[in-house]
């Protein structure tokens, strides 16, 4: 499934760019309540009035792996999400080496280099949090 499947069985759709809200098909929704947003793998649903994601997508006819892009099974998932962030760890710290060894040998970092540098450590901190989870 993808986002425009689940919108589709919701009422009172409004947003866009991967962020949407919608009356909730759980409960008596007067005011939608509902968030749906693109995860990386998978839709995500949030109803603000405390359903149970369970009990959103069984109101819609669905389940809860419906709302994965494709069925892939969890290994499979896993591996990918290591990939990324295996890749983006790679990325960022490469980014971070480069800034380091201009600011060794060529010349003072700029504002934007040396706040490029603090959002490549952030991110490799990020990562390694999750890779570690
Ligand atoms: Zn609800």
């Amino acid at each position: 499934m993808n986002a425009q499947d689940i919108l589709d069985r919701l009422e009172q759709v409004t947003g866009g760019n991967g962020k949407w809200i919608a009356c909730c098909p759980s409960h008596l929704d007067k005011s939608p309540s509902l968030a749906i947003s693109e995860a990386v793998d998978r839709v995500l649903v949030h109803c603000f009035a405390g359903c149970e994601t369970t009990d959103v997508t069984s109101a819609m006819g669905l389940n809860l792996a419906d709302l994965f892009y494709n069925k892939l099974t969890s290994c499979e998932l896993t591996k990918r999400k290591l990939q990324r962030f295996e890749d983006a760890l790679r990325h960022e710290r490469l980014q971070v080496a480069i800034i380091n060894s201009v600011e060794m040998t060529e010349r003072p970092l700029t504002v934007y280099e040396k706040e490029r540098r603090l959002l490549g450590q952030q991110r490799i901190d990020k990562i390694k949090g999750a890779l570690h989870e």
